[in-house]
């Protein structure tokens, strides 16, 4: 039963563009009407007909601890009835900043409002730092929608983005260097080229935006070493990994320290909060104190703050531990669904995240490789996963994500799916 949520979907197209707020909730890549969420509750969503759904987006990530977190909540009604914006400092954005410097490599950060905005600053601040224009960042890695990094790879090894979308100009992408992914040769060779004119390499630290696409062993300390022996600033966003994939993000896993860092999604408990940070030295330049200018109305917002701040401090050791342990059983039903059913298929993860390539490759490890999926297999695997009641991600580009209320019944949901969904894709 959808007849409401087509309703809304009509609703919706007659006053916003597409009927949605961000273009993958349009259902666009797999078609057919997206369900309107009514609610939610830890591992499910309830939509407009009353489907009880599990929930594997997560908000694409945020909801680490499920939906509508008790401990959550109760902090959000307690900070938003103190009064839910106040335009001054306030105690709850140090606690927050504190939590995210006792977890990571950064000694400072700044609290803004989405992770667009976070490395959109970061990579201004770069610029503002080394006076030079030029960024780096590969084909595949998302950074958000800010101008300079809606940028598409040309064709060669180290190309100069070209850009990705109407509306971003020749001339802002003309100063980004769009290179393939796991790829040191391209590397090597745009440092070679453009070294003196790069003010930064942007790097997703796990990259989970064309699909799960995992660093080579040793590819983030290349990158690091490259970067900084040219004078430029290794920026890792962590913005999706960051406190999902491990307590402090992808650095809990391989230890490369940024110069700066991104991070948004669950810090901000399912509120409009990310951060950008690093070394105090190179933080100093933001202004009030530095000369690189950098604001926000509702940023470092006490109602996000006490969201963020409370999933923060419930994520202990044990709920990343029961993440990876649900992700393993889930990884390998899902294996065992398709090939069971002839499909060829590649799951690949960072820690508890991961993505199901429907493609007959041993890797995928770059975003060409990715691109060689075949998305109507998807498309009838993830209808078919729907009417069974599991929403997963409308696109076989994105990732897949748990939540510690994932318990054994929502797998169990889930899990029974599967095999109906794999013979509608074979
Ligand atoms: N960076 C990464 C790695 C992301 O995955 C995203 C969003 O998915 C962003 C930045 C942009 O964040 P936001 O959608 O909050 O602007």
């Amino acid at each position: 039963m959808t007849a409401r949520s087509a309703a809304l979907f009509d609703a919706a197209r007659r006053v916003i563009p597409g009927g949605v707020n961000s273009p993958v909730r349009a259902f666009n890549s797999v078609g057919g009407t997206p369900r309107f969420i009514t609610s939610a509750s830890g591992a499910y969503l309830t939509d407009a007909d009353g489907n009880e759904l599990v929930d594997l987006i997560c908000s694409w990530g945020p909801m680490l601890l499920g939906h509508a977190h008790p401990e959550v909540v109760a902090a959000i009604t307690e900070a938003a009835a103190r009064g839910t914006s106040y335009g001054a400092p306030t105690p709850a954005e140090i606690d927050l900043v504190a939590e995210i410097v006792d977890r990571t490599p950064v000694e400072q950060a700044r609290l803004v409002n989405s992770g667009t905005e976070a490395t959109m600053s970061v990579l201004r601040l770069a610029r503002g730092i080394t006076g030079r224009d030029k960024i780096v960042k590969f084909a595949g890695c998302y950074h958000g929608h800010a101008d300079s990094l809606l940028a598409a790879a040309g064709s060669g090894l180290a190309t100069l983005g070209i850009p990705g979308t109407p509306g971003v100009t020749a001339g802002t992408t003309a100063d980004t260097i769009v290179l393939p992914y796991n790829d040191r040769a391209a590397v090597t060779a745009a440092f070679a080229e453009h070294g003196p004119e790069i003010a930064a390499l942007i790097t997703e630290a796990s990259p989970g935006n064309m699909g799960v696409v995992p660093p080579a062993e040793g590819f983030n300390a290349f990158l690091a070493e490259t970067a900084r022996a040219h004078g430029a600033l290794f920026v890792s966003d962590e913005v999706m990994t960051g406190f999902r994939v491990s307590r402090s993000g992808q650095f809990g896993l391989d230890g490369v320290e940024p110069d700066l860092m991104t991070f948004g999604k669950v810090m901000g408990g399912g509120f409009p909060c990310a951060a950008f940070g690093g070394r105090a030295d190179l933080m100093g330049h933001l202004a009030p104190v530095g000369e690189v200018y950098q604001a926000g109305t509702l940023s470092g917002n006490p109602v996000a703050a006490a969201a963020g701040l409370t999933t923060l401090r419930l994520a202990t050791d044990e709920v990343y531990a029961g993440l990876g342990t649900r992700a393993d059983q889930l990884r390998a039903a899902v294996s065992e669904a398709l090939r069971g059913a002839g499909v060829p298929h590649l799951v690949q993860s960072a820690g508890s995240m991961f993505s199901v390539f429907f493609t007959d490759a041993d890797e995928v490890v770059d975003y060409a490789g990715a691109s060689g999926q075949d998305t109507a297999a998807f498309a009838a695997f993830f209808h078919a996963m729907l009417d069974a009641g599991v929403h997963l991600p409308p696109s076989a580009f994105e990732a897949w994500f748990l939540s510690a209320a994932h318990d054994d019944a929502a797998i169990d949901k889930v899990i029974t799916a599967l095999p109906e969904a794999a013979r509608a894709a074979a």
